[in-house]
């Protein structure tokens, strides 16, 4: 199982009995926080998502698209089960999410992938749209990355990063 996926697993109950999409909501309640949307001003335009670990509350820019609100609240997520800080509060920009440059940043963002795509289901679904498709088509990448996203209800990069690193595409090379 993967490294940080493992850590939430043990940590609740409720993962264990698993929907696709997973049913992040839930287990941020599990681990007592409740998820609340922002609508942004001006200021807070590049805000994607805040923890805030004295209130228990995640918030999640209203204006992003939903599966970016997604990724971020499995990000936050990730803060919250990584205990990456004890109080106070972690704001996200934009910016740290696609580009992180620190280590807590990345692990987050790692964590998520893992959390939104479980491994196993993520194979399994793969190989059922792989029977169902066209070979030959040029797009066959992106239209198999676009389905896996809309599935799981994450951004296509993400997505596209777990088909990379499970080398689901491979066998396509010449
Ligand atoms: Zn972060």
């Amino acid at each position: 199982m993967d490294k940080f996926r493992k850590q939430i697993v043990d940590s609740l109950y409720g993962i264990k009995k698993e929907v696709i999409p997973v049913q992040l909501v839930s287990i941020a309640k599990e681990l007592g926080y409740t998820v609340y949307r922002f609508r942004s001003n001006f200021e807070a335009l590049d805000i994607s998502g805040i923890v805030n670990y004295d209130e228990k509350k995640i918030l999640l820019n209203e204006l992003d698209f939903n599966m970016r609100q997604r990724f971020t609240l499995a990000h936050e997520i990730g803060h919250i089960v990584l205990k990456h800080l004890e109080n106070g509060e972690i704001v996200d920009y934009r910016e740290n999410l696609l580009n992180p440059d620190d280590e807590k940043e990345h692990d987050a963002n790692r964590f998520a992938v893992e959390l939104l795509m479980p491994q196993k289901q993520f194979k399994e679904k793969f190989e059922e749209i792989k029977n169902e498709n066209n070979f030959n088509s040029d797009d066959y990448k992106v239209i198999t990355v676009s389905r896996l996203a809309s599935y799981f209800i994450t951004p296509y990069y993400a997505t596209e990063v777990r088909v990379k690193e499970f080398r689901l595409l491979d066998y396509m090379r010449k």
